[in-house]
């Protein structure tokens, strides 16, 4: 029997996007939050009286974008709708959306699930505009409009998702491909991307949905499935002790791990929506969206298997190596020029993103050039080097961005492949370890890797391993 017994979860996402745009979405205020409150506000901001707001082209340009990498259809015409509700940190007393005539409908995502490919239906993605921040002090109020006006892309999820961690998969999956895109930096904690979960339970093998209710605040993908976990458990709990589920929105508060009612859920009619008469009609013609079409770049889950299947890397491999575009670009330079993928995979996974994630560094940042890498790479296939002194010269060319060869040479690190001269060294080390040879003779294997041990210490690791067992296990008449 299954985590929930005889039921089952039903889960909808709704995804806000921060789309990465210098200005907001109906004026030339600028998006960014560095400078003081209330600075980035002109009268479209504030909402007064006789200014008209101006749509934005690459708000619309960013939004096609991804209603395409999200295989949705565009529409030609769409319309910006008011949303009306009263808020102090909504000064038009409306926030600017679409409603019956988004950009983008019937679309889908493809995510990976339990090592298999699941597709989640994407209902629609509509532009509309954030609203400002109010932080709240004892007791007044602050309210600072910078954020009022940035354009957001909503992108709303069918009811497909059917457990909590797929929730959180669907949700970096979107992740992954808004950065992929360039649309929206993909910030949790800092709020440029939000995550609202609609969630019900229904009893397995029926059809109707329950009640639902839409779960905010989750900052991170493992609030989003801790949250879900709750909640789940709180509804069943909920309806059987006879009760019904209550259509709410409620905030998950992760210190203590539970969800709490916030307030009841608006029906669509508490907001009067209605045509924006400040705005025309969004008007996209076809060439504008096979334009755009074209220059998408190849997507995460797609990418990770084409590098399955070109450079016959694992699975997981091509699914850690694709999470990010500039690593995967990264990559797939090393693997190409190195000719060694498999190789490639275990540098950029193991030593690279190590030291990515311990010096927090971008990317960008990383003084090794691909190039470099491969070079490494090919040097050790060569056997000018032993993987052990590689990682000496990898730690080298992390710090000073170094060719290989020019560390190697200058550290004198260049493997030692004369059999004469490993001979010589291996004579010294059995001559002066009569002990440890006579164990060995009496049939302690195990002594052996000493032996290795004494000689790599004499070269200071630059002796080829493969000479050196070869030429231990002749001298000990093996
Ligand atoms: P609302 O009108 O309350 O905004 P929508 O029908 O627009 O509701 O759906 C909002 C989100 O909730 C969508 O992501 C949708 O998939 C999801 N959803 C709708 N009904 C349910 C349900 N019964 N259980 C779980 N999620 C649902
Ligand atoms: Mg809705």
């Amino acid at each position: 029997m299954s985590k929930y017994g005889d039921w089952e979860p039903v889960i909808g996402l709704e995804i806000h996007a921060q789309l990465l745009t210098k200005s907001k979405m109906f004026s030339s205020d600028s998006t960014s939050f560095g400078g003081g409150d209330n600075e980035n506000v002109s009268p479209v901001t504030l909402g007064l009286p006789g200014a008209l707001p101006v749509v934005n082209k690459k708000a619309v340009e960013l939004s096609v974008k991804v209603g395409l990498a999200l295989n949705c259809k565009i529409r030609h015409f769409s319309v910006f709708a008011r949303k009306n509700y009263f808020y102090p940190d909504l000064p038009k007393g409306y926030q600017i959306s679409q409603y019956d005539e988004p950009l983008a409908e019937e679309g889908f995502v493809e995510i990976y699930v339990d090592g298999q490919i699941k597709k989640i239906g994407i209902t629609r993605a509509h532009m509309e505009e954030d609203a400002g921040k109010s932080t709240h002090h004892g007791d007044f109020t602050l309210i600072n409009l910078n954020r009022a006006g940035v354009p957001l892309l909503e992108i709303v999820s069918e009811p497909d998702i059917a457990s909590p961690a797929e929730a959180a998969e669907y949700a970096r999956t979107i992740r992954r491909i808004l950065r992929y895109l360039e649309v929206c930096d993909g910030n949790l904690e800092e709020g440029s991307m939000r995550c609202d979960c609609n969630v019900s339970v229904r009893k397995k093998g029926t059809q109707q949905f329950g009640t639902k209710v839409e779960l905010k605040n989750l900052n991170s993908f493992r609030f989003v499935e801790k949250a879900l976990e709750y909640e789940i458990e709180r509804q069943i709990m909920v309806i059987e002790s006879g009760e019904k589920v209550i259509q709410e929105t409620r905030l998950y508060d992760s210190a203590k791990n539970r969800t709490h009612s916030m307030r009841s859920k608006e029906e669509a009619h508490d907001y009067r929506y209605f045509p924006d008469p400040d705005l025309l009609p969004v008007q996209i013609s076809e060439n504008w969206i096979q334009e755009i079409k074209s220059s998408l770049p190849e997507l995460p889950i797609y990418r990770a298997r084409r590098f399955q299947e070109e450079f016959k890397i694992p699975e997981y491999d091509a699914f850690v190596l694709t999470q990010e575009k500039d690593i995967a670009d990264y990559f797939e330079e090393v693997a190409e020029q190195s000719g060694n993928p498999k190789a490639a995979s275990n540098w950029v996974m193991v030593e690279l993103l190590r030291e990515i994630k311990e010096s927090k560094k971008e990317i960008s940042n990383v003084k090794i050039q691909p190039k470099q890498l491969a070079q490494l790479i090919k040097m050790i296939d060569s056997k000018q080097i032993s993987g052990k002194i590689a990682k000496t010269v990898f730690a080298e060319m992390w710090e000073r961005g170094q060719d290989p060869q020019f560390i190697v040479k200058e550290k004198g690190l260049v493997q030692i492949s004369d059999p004469s001269s490993i001979e010589k060294m291996v004579e010294e080390v059995l001559s002066s370890s009569p002990q440890q040879v006579k164990q060995y003779r009496e049939g302690k294997k195990k002594v052996f890797g000493y032996f290795v041990g004494q000689v790599m210490k004499a070269t200071k690791g630059q002796a080829n391993p493969e000479l050196v067992n070869k030429i231990l296990k002749e001298k000990l008449g093996d």
